[in-house]
């Protein structure tokens, strides 16, 4: 019997805004607010642990000038200092910080945690190396957000024992007791991860940025192609959603919790104290 549950608070720290039809095709015209959801999750042995950080008001820096300012062009970020994940939770109690993706609204407060060992893919350390600072704004990456050596200091999922699912295929048991095991969801970003934590109440699975909104699974209403401008691979992503529609039809009471997702949203401070 596993009794190394975890608990789980959803929480935010600022939002920028997303076109609605593009986010759903077919929806109508007008802009709608992508919350940059993160979450505690309280382990009964290893403390406090992070999955992805949200926005810091250090966003508007690393965006100030060009080519970096391309990206604060295109993303509308508001964010404020009381929201940020540092104000949230004090970073000496943060053991792990677990990074699904390396995008700026997933990112945006590592520096805050330096005593936290930090947990990423191979994948999204090895884009973060080959892509040169002034490039990375066309990926999603903001090198200002990043600690000093902090590639050097991060772990890998793929270096813990790997577990096989049925649906999701190979997956990392980030402490070998099952309570967080790590799955590949590619194609938004190159080495997006999700976290599937068990809890008292189930299993809950922290998707990331695979979809947007939860109609993708349900209805099979994903965003307009427009968007795979901005991802690493529309076919991986569209695997990805074939992958979590299988997985949601077999497993229909597990929360499937995105980041941006409306469903998620509801779910801030909930519970109320961690
Ligand atoms: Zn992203």
């Amino acid at each position: 019997m596993n009794d190394n549950y975890v608990s789980i608070s959803i929480r935010t720290a600022g939002h920028c805004f997303a076109n609605a039809n593009y986010v759903t095709k077919g929806d109508k015209k007008r802009k709608i607010r992508f919350e940059a959801t993160w979450a505690i999750i309280k382990h009964p042995s290893r403390g406090k642990i992070l999955f992805d950080t949200g926005y810091t008001h250090r966003f508007h820096r690393a965006t100030k000038y060009f080519p970096n300012s391309i990206y604060a062009m295109l993303t509308k970020v508001e964010i404020e200092l009381s929201q940020e994940a540092k104000m949230q939770i004090n970073p000496d109690e943060v053991s792990h910080v677990i990074l699904s993706h390396l995008h700026a609204d997933h990112v945006g407060g590592l520096i805050d945690f330096p005593n936290a060992n930090c947990w990423a893919s191979e994948k999204c350390l090895n884009q973060f190396q080959k892509t040169p600072k002034w490039r990375g704004f066309a990926k999603g990456l903001l090198h200002e957000l990043f600690p000093e050596k902090w590639i050097k200091n991060c772990k890998t999922f793929e270096s813990c024992n790997s577990i096989i699912h049925e649906i999701l295929g190979k997956g990392y048991d980030l402490f070998g007791d099952n309570s967080i095991v790590m799955y590949p969801l590619p194609g938004h970003a190159a080495g997006q991860f999700g976290a599937l934590v068990q809890t008292k109440n189930g299993p809950i699975f922290l998707v990331a940025d695979a979809f947007w909104d939860m109609r993708a699974i349900t209805h099979k209403m994903g965003p307009d192609p427009i968007v795979r401008l901005f991802f690493d691979n529309w076919k991986d992503y569209n695997t990805t959603l074939n992958k979590l529609r299988k997985f949601h039809k077999a497993h229909p009471t597990v929360p499937l919790l995105a980041t941006h997702c409306p469903k998620t949203v509801e779910m801030i401070y909930s519970p109320k104290t961690i």
